[in-house]
């Protein structure tokens, strides 16, 4: 059984603990010395994360949603500062990532923390739990007096035993191994965490009670999340505020309520009709999108959404169109910022 739903709250009056400022993140592939002699062809360049601005509040959780390949996790491990930016810069609690006046990397080691999609992949598998979380505790300064009884109360936090703090990550189901995932991230006393599709390895059955777990620990520790997602249902249900990325750019984002409820651009309302449902008037109307997701290396000119879009107009295939706010009334009857990239609601 899931928790209550994280939309209900608002956390429009805090300050935002992180944000990020065109933020640019490109891979180069490099061509065989061959090709490049024989084709004259060029190293080519993905552009997975091409120009993100988005801030998340303190005490928030953000879900960032969108097709694999869209740029989701790539936007979350630059925010961490796992990788620097080609362009643009992040900003945690108002200091940068990179460049003058930085934020030392060791004490954002401490305060932002990511928990991966695979829990085995991440936990080395020749570490025992004490081990691995011993790491993080160190990196907090704790004394290695103190770890084994710091290890213990985290792992009874996230539902473990003490008798697991010398067992190995084989020796663990997958929704265990991810629960040792979230207490090593809390061992540094993080004031954010990134969430990369925390849950998609895991059985249904489990994946409720992770997701109860995180909401749980967000209230206890005031902890800020960026939840990254490709499950709508899921988002639903963690975020206060939800954003959309396509081919490496955000295209819409709002609260919670109002992006379901009043999604604005196309691709969202494709997002949102393909949920399963067992309503067959909502499955009447799922949106099938046209085409495949173009590559990121040569994204489509104009809108990067126009060779799926059944709403594309002349101006689409020319012109990208900005993010913008667009004001709709919440339910409270407050204006609240809803941004979306479309020409049909650029006025
Ligand atoms: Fe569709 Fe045009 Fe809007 Fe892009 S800008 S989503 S192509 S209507």
């Amino acid at each position: 059984m899931l928790a209550t739903s994280n939309h209900q709250g608002t956390r429009a009056h805090n300050k935002p603990l992180v944000a990020t400022e065109n933020l640019k993140k490109h891979f180069t592939i490099e061509e065989s010395l061959l090709t490049k002699y024989l084709a004259g062809a060029k190293n080519r360049v993905v552009r997975a994360v091409d120009g993100v601005s988005i801030e998340i509040l303190s005490g928030e959780t953000l879900g960032l949603v969108g097709e694999s390949g869209c740029g989701k996790s790539t936007l979350g491990r630059a925010i961490v500062g796992l990788y620097e930016p080609t362009e643009g810069n992040v900003h945690f609690q108002g200091k940068p990532l990179w460049g003058q006046g930085s934020i030392p990397k060791t004490a954002l080691r401490r305060q932002a923390q990511i928990i991966f999609q695979n829990p085995y992949s991440s936990l080395n598998p020749r570490h025992t739990v004490r081990q691995i979380i011993g790491v993080a505790l160190a990196a907090r300064g704790v004394g290695p007096q103190d770890r084994e009884a710091e290890t213990i109360g985290l792992l009874r936090r996230v539902g473990l035993g003490e008798d697991h703090i010398d067992r190995y990550p084989h020796q663990f189901s997958g929704g265990q191994r991810q629960r040792i995932g979230v207490a090593r991230a809390l061992a540094t006393n993080p004031k954010f965490i990134v969430a990369d599709e925390p849950l998609s390895s895991l059985d249904v059955s489990v994946q409720a009670q992770i997701i109860n777990l995180l909401q749980e620990l967000q209230e206890e520790y005031g902890l800020t999340y960026l939840f990254i997602t490709h499950d709508l249902r899921v988002a639903y249900h963690m975020s206060h505020r939800v954003a959309v990325m396509y081919l490496g750019q955000v295209v819409e984002s709002a609260d919670t309520d109002m992006l379901y409820e009043n999604p604005l651009h196309p691709y969202t309302q494709a997002l949102l009709s393909a949920i399963p449902s067992v309503d067959a008037s909502h499955r009447a109307n799922r949106i099938l999108l046209e085409g495949t997701v173009p590559t990121p290396i040569d994204p489509p000119k104009g809108c990067r959404f126009h060779p799926r879009c059944r709403h594309r107009m002349p101006i689409c295939e020319q012109e990208e169109p900005n993010l913008v706010p667009v004001q709709t009334p919440a339910r409270t009857g407050v204006a609240k910022k809803h941004l979306v990239r479309c020409h049909l609601h650029i006025g």
